[in-house]
């Protein structure tokens, strides 16, 4: 499948659920404190516009998802039981959490179920069914229900029993979050505004090569920071001093270097440090002066203004990757500046990962930015060109 199927993907808008009975995989996988309280319920809260509009809509609400990894046996603390009480809060309305996610004390209670209920399943990964993608199970969570919505976008790269298996018993279409997410990626991708431009950072080359040569293809400019510019200055003969470096990627580097051509933008000058911590001497120097065992930490002023003056012409611009050591105050600069230049910008923003994602949120900016994406793994996977197996198996229009 290619992907010009991301954008016309069916959604719940698509299908009549009224007094169905609707099985909606949603990524839940919320991180908990020792005493099982839930931390940030970031991912609870993007769930709520397709659970609220199912209730609206007067469906049976089934949600399923995993928390952490049980590897397939019951784990007490990786029960869903706060994140059923989280909901109950956010939705005013009691969310009942079963013991199970299937078998017949389940199938009594979605029996007994009245229009706009809503339970939420035990962890799915109890089983070793779930992650293996065993049909037999698909089949059994699939029986429950009449439609299948999957907004488990965090978790569409994995092809399990609950965001690919099920899909072959039932309707598939996508949730709120997860057609959000793939249609403004998918739209970037397929059919940018131009200029397009991304701006790839973090530590690695080898993490991002994917995402570098695919994006390579399609953007018209390419700009490089973060730890990974490092490796394409040592490809273009800079000294780099001490700083991150992959040696094994240097041909590959020489090699995106050649087929980028005038598109590939790197540093022309970078911050160094004499040492990683907020305490370091630092300093900007020109790549061509980075002194001997020095670190490369962040980009410099005249990059900063070099990148910001591309992104001011862009109309869409995909980001990936801090452009410095962030975590460190005095080595945010460059990242921070870059983020302000997009929130400040009437370009289509798309940041993506990780780190980059609670860079900016860290920032205060996220709000000023058009997307930005709660997966990590599967949006590099979708920048990468990568059919998500979450995806593939959703209803096209
Ligand atoms: P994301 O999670 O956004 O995809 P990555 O995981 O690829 O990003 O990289 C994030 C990390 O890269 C950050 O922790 C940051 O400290 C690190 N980093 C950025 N620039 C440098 C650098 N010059 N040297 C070492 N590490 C860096
Ligand atoms: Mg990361």
């Amino acid at each position: 499948m290619d992907q010009t199927s991301l954008t016309d993907i069916k959604t719940v808008r698509d299908v009549d659920v009224s007094g169905k009975k609707v099985l909606v995989r949603v990524d839940f996988n919320i991180p908990l404190d020792k005493s099982g309280h839930i931390t940030d319920d970031t991912r609870i809260r993007a769930a709520l516009p397709t659970i609220r509009y199912l209730i609206d809509h007067n469906a049976r609400v089934i949600l399923v998802s995993h928390l952490g990894r049980p590897d397939g046996k019951v784990v007490e603390s990786q029960r869903l039981t706060p994140v059923a009480d989280r909901l109950t809060q956010l939705l005013g309305k009691p969310v009942v959490k079963a013991p199970d996610c299937m078998g017949p004390e389940v199938e009594a209670m979605v029996s007994g179920m009245q229009a706009g209920d809503v339970i939420l399943l035990e962890n799915v990964r109890f089983y070793p069914e779930e992650e293996a993608n065993v049909r037999e199970f698909a089949r059994k969570l699939a029986s429950l229900a009449d439609i299948y919505v999957n907004d488990a976008f965090g978790t569409a790269h994995r092809a399990h029993a609950s965001t690919v298996g099920v899909a072959e018993f039932l309707p598939a279409v996508a949730g709120f979050l997860m057609e959000k997410e793939v249609v403004t990626i998918g739209r970037a991708l397929e059919a940018p505004a131009r200029p397009f431009v991304a701006i790839i950072g973090g530590a690695k080359i080898s993490s991002k090569i994917g995402v570098i040569t695919n994006l390579l293809e399609k953007v018209d400019y390419l700009l490089i920071g973060g730890g990974m510019a490092n490796t394409f200055l040592k490809a273009e003969g800079y000294a780099i001093g001490k700083s991150l470096v992959e040696d094994q990627q240097i041909d590959l580097a020489k090699d995106l270097i050649l087929r980028g051509d005038e598109k590939l933008v790197l540093p022309v000058d970078v911050v160094v440090a004499d040492r990683l911590d907020a305490t370091a001497n630092f300093k900007a120097v020109d790549v061509e002066a980075v002194p001997p065992d020095w670190i490369i930490v962040d980009i410099g002023p005249r990059t900063v203004q070099k990148f910001k003056d591309i992104v001011d012409k862009a109309k869409t611009v995909v980001w990936n990757g801090p452009m410095g050591v962030f975590e460190i105050p005095p080595f945010a600069q460059g990242t921070r500046a870059i983020a302000e230049a997009l929130a400040e910008s009437n370009t289509i923003s798309i940041i993506g990962g990780g780190e980059s994602v609670a860079a900016v949120e860290q920032m205060g900016l996220a709000d000023k930015i058009t997307h930005v994406s709660t997966g990590g793994g599967a949006t590099l996977e979708l920048l990468e060109g990568r059919v998500l197996p979450g995806v593939a198996v959703l209803v096209r229009k």
